[in-house]
């Protein structure tokens, strides 16, 4: 505003200026041309003056009398002839226009006509051409003022066309000059207006355009002010909006209007409301599977304690939680469980399953991207589910313990017995043989007493041995107590439980004891046929009465039961 007002101002000051010094050069052209009418007609009648008989007469004679005569009834005019003839006087400043008095081809001198360049002649002027009523119209003799209306006095050092300030007793005006009047060499006419009126107008201009950039300052200011209320309003609303948002509102919208930075900024807020409550509503969903899949999960560890059903769950369940396209167990055993297709492309996530230093396997899945709660998914499902395979392991390793003897690794009595069971009930449906053989070691406790018990573990230990390599693969030998073995040959009748028998008194007899040297160990058979009539415990019973008579006989032996104790 300020540049502007600078800038216009100057404009303004010139323009005012310039108006000045047309209307002064449109003064001067107005007074100059009353005074070139006036001139003109002088210089007609001093023409016809110069032409007329009695004058050149009057000349050629040099009669002074006539001469004045002609001249009486214009007193402006004179007469100059030769010889230092002069009638008629002239003005000390006036403008002359002289005419050359011709007789024939000789020159008798000439007449001048005079227009006096007197204050009278300023004035006539000035109000003939209408000056305005505060300029000044000054006559001057070079630089000199000659005449003034009103009257002023001093020097116009100003050049012809020129418009300048100059200081004439104390006051300073804007001069114009114009050329010199015809007629003369250095009279000139010249026109004054007071600076101070000029400076005025130029106040006046100034004032004005200050007034304007004021008022459109105000306007600016206005409008700048309702802007800024609009902005401030609109930004308040998205800022109550984002609020709401951020507190959890997702249905909270801003109201749109117009097509403005705003409104785009408004649609771009309601369009990330719909988009996250949308997120939102996607991650709910999610999660409720997590959890849904994750309690199902937990079931089905809890369920089982079958390590390759326990493989199946957790791949199942890793595929589901990690939004994975195809899952595979490889367990440690070398055993694979598959989910979809594992040798698909995709990401590959990979997590070893291990648990208190026993490695289960490696579960690996198969998907398009896992994001980091994919991957806390499957950790803490991998976490999970290595606790389900420990305790599977130690179940199956309880389970073990109570059906195997810890010694020697063959069945418990229990186990033993229940296996007795099935065999005798499946004898009998079958219709096949089954035979029974208990075997006792001899002179045991005599080991016990000589090399001492670690000795006589390793005795059963050894003997435990024989009975596995020398027994069939449908065969059972089980532990019956102490130092006493019952095995179960399903198929054989006596004769082959006979022979069988004596296979391992023979290969027992030749086997040495590695920590005792030297010693030998034999044992004692009782043999007896399931006849499918009796029950398990008179089997028994009978093989026991043929130990105890092979024990009598002798020992080291193997004896059949008599079909009279059945
Ligand atoms: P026989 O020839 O008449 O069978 O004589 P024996 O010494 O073998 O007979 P007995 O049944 O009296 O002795 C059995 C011994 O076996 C008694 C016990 O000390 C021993 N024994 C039983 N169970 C174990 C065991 O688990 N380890 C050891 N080292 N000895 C056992
Ligand atoms: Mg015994
Ligand atoms: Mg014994």
């Amino acid at each position: 505003m300020a540049a502007t007002y600078w800038g216009l101002s100057t404009v303004a000051g010139a323009g005012e200026s310039r108006q000045v010094t047309l209307r002064q050069e449109a003064g001067l052209r107005a007074a100059l041309a009353l005074y070139s009418e006036q001139a003109d007609r002088a210089q007609a009648q001093v023409e016809r003056v110069a032409r007329s008989r009695p004058l050149q007469r009057a000349l050629e004679r040099r009669d002074r009398g006539a001469l004045r005569r002609i001249l009486s009834g214009k007193p402006s005019f004179y007469v100059v002839g030769a010889r230092g003839l002069r009638v008629g006087a002239a003005p000390r400043l006036a403008a002359r226009l002289p005419v050359d008095v011709v007789a024939g081809a000789r020159r008798l001198g000439e007449v001048v006509a005079t227009i006096p360049l007197s204050t009278t002649l300023v004035e006539r002027l000035r109000r003939d051409a209408v000056l305005d009523s505060g300029d000044v119209l000054v006559l001057l003799e070079g630089a000199q003022i000659a005449a003034s209306s009103p009257s002023l006095h001093g020097h116009v050092p100003v050049a012809v066309g020129r418009s300048a300030t100059v200081r004439l007793a104390g006051t300073q005006y804007r001069a114009f000059v114009a050329p010199a009047l015809p007629g003369t060499p250095t009279a000139r006419l010249a026109v004054l207006t007071r600076k101070a009126s000029v400076d005025a107008a130029d106040a006046r201009a100034r004032d004005r355009l200050l007034v304007g950039l004021l008022a459109c300052l105000a306007l600016v200011g206005v409008v700048a002010y309702l802007q800024g209320r609009s902005i401030v309003r609109n930004l308040r609303r998205f800022a109550t909006a984002a609020r709401g948002i951020a507190r959890g509102s997702l249905g909270e919208r801003v109201p749109v209007r117009g097509r403005d930075e705003f409104a785009a900024l408004g649609d771009a807020l309601n369009d990330m409301a719909t988009q996250l409550e949308a997120r939102l509503a996607e991650l709910e969903a999610e999660r409720a599977r997590a959890r849904e899949a994750l309690a199902r999960f937990g079931e089905a560890l809890a369920a089982t304690h079958d390590a390759k059903q326990l493989l199946r769950v957790v791949a199942a369940a890793a595929v589901e939680a990690t939004s994975a396209r195809a899952g595979r167990i490889t367990s440690a055993d070398g055993a694979v469980v598959v989910t979809g297709d594992a040798d698909a492309d995709g990401e590959r996530l990979v997590l070893p399953l291990i648990a208190s230093g026993e490695r289960f396997g490696t579960l690996e899945l198969v998907g398009d991207s896992f994001g980091k709660e994919e991957r806390m998914n499957a950790a803490s499902l991998v976490a999970h589910a290595v606790v389900a395979l420990e305790n599977a392991r130690l179940h199956g390793m309880v389970e073990r313990q109570a059906l195997v003897d810890g010694l020697t690794g063959l069945a418990n009595r229990r186990a033993a017995s229940d296996a007795l069971h099935a065999e005798a009930a499946r004898a009998q449906r079958l219709e096949t043989p089954l035979s029974v053989v208990l075997a006792d070691l001899d002179g045991f406790k005599d080991v016990n007493d000589v090399h001492g018990h670690a000795v006589g573990d390793e005795v059963l230990r050894v003997f435990a041995d024989v009975l596995r390599e020398t027994l069939r693969e449908s065969d059972v030998a089980g532990r019956w107590g102490g130092e006493e073995f019952l095995l179960l040959l399903p198929g054989a009748d006596e004769e082959g439980a006979s022979q069988l028998a004596d296979r391992v008194r023979i290969a027992l007899a030749h086997r040495a004891i590695a920590s005792a040297p030297g010693l030998r160990v034999t044992a004692s058979f009782g043999v007896a046929e399931y006849a499918g009539q009796s029950n398990t415990e008179q089997l028994v019973d009978a093989a026991d009465s043929a130990l105890y008579r092979a024990k009598r006989a002798g020992r080291d032996r193997v004896e059949r039961a008599v079909p009279a104790a059945l």
